[in-house]
């Protein structure tokens, strides 16, 4: 039987997950050894009695009691704090899904990585921070990486049977997010609310706001240099608001291939479970008369800032990632809270780099997680201070 354990499985691609594993026959298909959580500590426990998990997790000290108290006379281990959830990670298993979010999920997947088997990664900021780190460490340790960010698993499976030698460019598709068609000139007072009414896809409210804002494009496109190994001017990104076509491959011939699918997460996640087999799974079928067309268009870079600094970050390369990715979550607290405006994100996030940059070598190479942990810290510290500024100068 296959060892399973799911990182983040009360969140959105958790609860996918956890969907999938159930439908599979759950504990009579999967042994789970672990999953983790935050604050929904109920949800946490119902998971880890349904799949019958080895031990369920909380991030937070004080969610134990709580957590204890659901578990008790279950069989299930409990534990808390972060310490505890890269334990979990040590804790051999076949296929680990990486679904936490942000730079937190950086250190279970690198834990993961040294049992060699499978590591799902939906954690996109692990790549973003410490891509050449992750890529080593899987290397190291004859593990394999798998991508679940949809697009990134549409390129990887646009390139089955294909010589990376043959490709020409990867061509990332974004919805554009809820703001899209909003004139250029209302997006500085766009509220949390409206950044979050995603047209295609259900989410987290982290990434959500990112596509707003295309942060979450921008970072997709380092994920996506650092993943496929290929050249920053090989990735282009275009807008097509449908997001039935997840992205696509040039080749050298001239052939583009192209994944479709609707937009459902069951799909990338279930790939990701079941590679190098394709199993059926249970998300909608395509039906293309009633879609009647696709449509695509340019990103503007002055609305979206964001993309143009992942340009700038995939040139710098090294260290520019893990401060970069710090920013941009510590300017999305501060639009969550009310405390920054929405075009004000990108300005705190640059306004860091700039700063970040003046005070060390961001390209220098991250030789080990302490120098990426180091540049988180460094990166959050400045950008809160950015944050500040930019409130009073409103
Ligand atoms: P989410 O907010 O719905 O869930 C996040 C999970 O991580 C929860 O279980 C939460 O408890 C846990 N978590 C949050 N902060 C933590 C911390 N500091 N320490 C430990 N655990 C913590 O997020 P999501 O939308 O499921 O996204 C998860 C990851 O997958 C992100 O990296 C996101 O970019 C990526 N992703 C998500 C989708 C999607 O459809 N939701 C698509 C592509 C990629
Ligand atoms: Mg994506």
């Amino acid at each position: 039987m296959r060892s399973v354990s799911v990182f983040g499985a009360t969140g959105s691609i958790g609860e996918s997950t956890f969907d999938l594993l159930m439908r599979a026959g759950g504990p009579a298909a999967y042994r789970t050894v672990a999953l983790t959580g935050g604050r929904n500590v109920a949800r946490l426990a119902e998971m880890a009695q349904a799949l019958r998990a080895e031990i369920a997790v909380t991030a937070y000290d004080d969610c134990l009691p709580d957590l204890r108290a659901a578990l008790v006379g279950t069989g299930v281990a409990v534990a808390a704090g972060f310490a505890a959830i890269a334990e979990a990670a040590d804790r051999p298993a076949d296929w680990v899904m990486s679904g936490i979010v942000g730079a937190a999920g950086l250190v279970p997947g690198l834990r993961a990585l040294r049992h060699g088997g499978k590591l799902a990664l939906a954690n996109k900021e692990s790549l973003v921070t410490a891509g050449q780190l992750l890529m080593a460490t899987a290397a190291r340790y004859e593990a394999t990486v798998l991508p679940v960010d949809s697009e990134h698993s549409a390129i990887f499976q646009a390139l089955v049977g294909e010589d990376m030698g043959a490709v020409e460019r990867i061509i990332l598709t974004a919805s554009g997010g809820a703001l899209r068609d909003w004139p250029m000139e209302r997006l500085a007072d766009a509220t949390v609310a409206e950044a979050l009414a995603h047209p295609n896809w259900a989410m987290g409210a982290r990434i959500t706001i990112d596509s707003a804002s295309m942060f979450n494009k921008a970072l997709e496109v380092i994920e996506t240099r650092e993943f496929f190994g290929i050249e920053p001017a090989q990735v282009e990104v275009i807008i097509h608001p449908e997001s039935i076509i997840h992205s696509m491959v040039g080749f050298r011939d001239g052939a583009v291939m192209a994944h479709l699918g609707a937009p459902d997460m069951r799909h990338p996640i279930g790939y990701a479970l079941n590679w190098p087999e394709r199993l059926a799974l249970p998300v909608a079928r395509l039906d293309l008369a009633a879609l009647g067309a696709l449509t695509f268009r340019a990103p503007d870079e002055a609305r979206f800032p964001a993309l143009r600094l992942a340009r700038e970050v995939m040139a710098v390369r090294g260290l520019a990632g893990a401060a970069f990715n710090a920013a941009k979550e510590i300017a999305l607290d501060h639009f969550i809270a009310g405390q920054l405006g929405f075009m004000d994100m990108a300005g705190v996030v640059e306004d860091t780099l700039v700063r970040v940059s003046s005070q060390t070598r961001l390209g220098n190479a991250a030789e080990t997680l302490e120098d990426v942990v180091q540049m988180d810290h460094l990166a959050r510290i400045m950008a809160a201070e950015a944050a500040k500024k930019r409130v009073k100068g409103r």
